[in-house]
């Protein structure tokens, strides 16, 4: 998957280089390339900003810096066009669900806002090149788009085939599709057996894999069922046993 981000704030993404993603770009499974819209300016200020339209307090992003930083990073001829993300408060939640919908995509580019957000006739332009989605992390406010491009590339890049050591693990992961389908990832532990005191379930040291499997579905109901309810409303019933009913 190749990833651009276009940015005021290079530096801010640099995490994107450590841990498991830094080493999915080491193995040219992810290619990410950061871009600095200042680049795309014409005054000696660099100006990116301006007042906006019907007044109000704060600053509007300029749309001639994005259009032209939007045309070089994805040409109006490059075929396929990328997908385009907008990191924004008012965007549909940012969702596993949307996670898993982005990781088949080949090219993503994210445009971050800043100040009060970008013009919005860039939104609209784009839009009629190329699929534009707006996406929430969460409903609260963030001083701008580039710790949701942090979160947004995180999540959809360990999905990506080869990324993670051990694949299984994103089927058991909370929110995973499947038999777990919106549920909780219960608790997990490992040696030693006793810690201070505390031992771990003596079924998880039986080795009877199918009782751990079924140990495992009633913790991640229960802890569903009271740290989140409103994901038990939503599980399709038909994926439910006579187990799970009882509990
Ligand atoms: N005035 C905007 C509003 O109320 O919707 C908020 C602008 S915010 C200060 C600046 C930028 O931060 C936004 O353009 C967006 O890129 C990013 N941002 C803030 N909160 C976000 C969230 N919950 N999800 C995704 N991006 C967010």
């Amino acid at each position: 998957m190749r990833i651009d981000v276009i940015t005021i704030f290079p530096e801010y993404l640099e995490p994107l280089g450590v841990s498991l993603l830094g080493k999915a770009q080491e193995r040219g499974l992810l290619q990410v390339h950061v871009h600095d819209l200042r680049e795309w300016t014409t005054d000696a200020h660099r100006t990116v900003d301006d007042t906006p339209y019907g007044g109000g307090p704060g600053m509007v992003m300029k749309p001639e810096p994005w259009g032209r930083a939007l045309d070089t990073v994805a040409p109006p001829d490059a075929v396929p066009q990328p997908r385009l993300i907008v990191p924004t408060p008012s965007g549909r939640l940012f969702t596993q669900e949307v996670a898993i919908e982005l990781a088949k995509e080949p090219w993503l580019v994210f445009a971050c806002g800043r100040y009060e957000g970008i013009d919005r006739r860039v939104i609209e332009e784009a839009g009629t090149r190329m699929r534009v989605d707006e996406l929430s992390i969460g409903d609260y406010v963030l001083a701008g788009g580039e710790v949701a491009v942090l979160v947004i590339v995180e999540a959809v890049g360990r999905l990506l085939p080869g990324v993670l050591g051990n694949a299984d693990s994103v089927a058991d992961d909370s929110f995973a599709p499947g038999p777990m389908a919106n549920l909780l990832e219960g608790p997990v532990y490992t040696k030693p057996a006793n810690w201070r005191g505390r031992e771990v379930p003596p079924i998880l040291l039986s080795g009877h894999h199918a009782q751990i499997a079924r140990w495992r579905r009633d913790q991640a109901l229960r802890r569903t069922a009271e740290r989140r309810p409103d994901l038990i409303e939503r599980l399709d019933p038909a994926l439910l046993d006579e187990h799970d009913r009882a509990l």
